[in-house]
């Protein structure tokens, strides 16, 4: 449920409704907009009588909130959500970031040189798995820890916010230094790993898993928001579909669906939803286009021997010349 406040509502008159509501076992999510504040109810409202919220002198409207997930829900707070990932940096409510770095960490030549040539054409993030979820246990599985400390050198060295992917809740303190927690498509309904990571006040990235739909990628992020962490962004890396000419399908429609059904903001996987690199730039494009507000690519300065999907793996050349694109898309799309 939700109630709107008038804008002349004084704060005690608005906490003394928070208190009345707690009361009731109530839980009050405060959403403080330009000229309304949002309250939005959780828990049983079954308690609540609409008829008497509404009639209050403070408050404007009451809704019921049919959806099943509510802090995520654009209803419950209506202005975008802005994600702080450090040193300034924004996501969401007009601000764009471009993600890029190789699919996994290698060595620390191959992680610096990247990070170094990405960041020097405009990335604003690095990426890089240290525990790669691979579809064969045969295949490369990460460099783990390791992997973790060389994408800490080459953050020291770029001043580079990273982002990586924890598979497993025990890594957690591993993670101290890395900026925003990646969570992968396969583990996208780890409730377990959605729930500790929830616990924290760090960014938390998750993917839509290969065949969720939106609804149940936004009970991820609930999951992750009722603990209290509200730093969540969404990615759409392409869901797996009749059409085999590409790696997945991306569905670009999750941008502006998503954008109407929740306030989080939404970054677009190029990489892993084609699997070929002559159609990330193409697609990235579309996803700046499209509204996202973000993107995530996977680069690498030497893609024929990468040891993890080098066939999707822009070159930093390639980068370069698409983030200049991207740019010029954005200034079209902020008009
Ligand atoms: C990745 O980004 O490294 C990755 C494994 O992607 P996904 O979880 O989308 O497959
Ligand atoms: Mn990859």
């Amino acid at each position: 449920m939700i109630a709107v406040l008038k804008p002349e509502t004084t704060k005690e008159q608005q906490n003394h409704l928070i208190s009345w509501l707690k009361s009731h076992n109530i839980d009050v999510h405060v959403s403080k907009g330009e000229n309304y504040t949002v309250l939005g109810l959780i828990g049983d409202t079954s308690s609540i009588d609409i008829g008497l919220l509404e009639s209050l002198e403070m408050v404007d409207s009451v809704k019921r909130v049919s959806e099943p997930y509510k802090q995520v829900n654009r209803k419950f707070h209506p202005e975008d959500t802005v994600v702080h990932i450090g040193n300034g940096l924004k996501i969401g409510g007009g601000n764009f970031i471009m993600i890029a770095g190789p699919c996994s960490v290698e060595s620390r030549e191959q992680v610096t040189e990247i990070a170094k040539s990405v960041s020097a054409s405009g990335a604003d993030v690095l990426r890089g798995g240290a525990f790669k979820p691979r579809t064969s246990p045969y295949d490369f599985q990460g460099l783990k820890a390791d992997g973790i400390e060389l994408l800490l050198e080459a953050k020291k060295e770029t001043g580079m916010p990273i982002i990586s992917e924890i598979m497993n809740v025990n890594d957690l303190p591993l993670f101290r230094d890395v900026d925003i927690f990646q969570i992968g498509a396969r583990n996208m309904q780890n409730f377990d790993l959605l729930k500790e990571v929830g616990k924290t006040d760090k960014p938390v990235l998750i993917k839509r898993g290969l065949a969720n739909t939106l609804k149940e990628l936004l009970m991820s992020a609930e999951y992750v928001m009722s603990e209290g962490n509200h730093n969540v962004i969404l990615c759409e890396r392409g869901i797996r579909t009749f059409e085999t000419a590409t790696r997945n399908t991306l569905d670009l429609s999750a941008v502006p669906m998503l954008h109407e059904m929740t306030h989080l903001p939404v970054v677009i996987d190029p990489s892993h939803a084609t699997g070929i690199s002559r159609l990330v730039e193409p697609m990235a494009l579309a996803a700046a286009a499209a509204g996202a507000d973000g993107i995530m690519v996977e680069v690498h300065n030497d893609p024929i021997h990468a040891l993890c999907d080098g066939a999707q793996s822009l070159t930093p050349g390639q980068f370069s010349g698409m983030a200049a694109k991207i740019r010029k898309i954005r200034e079209v799309v902020r008009q």
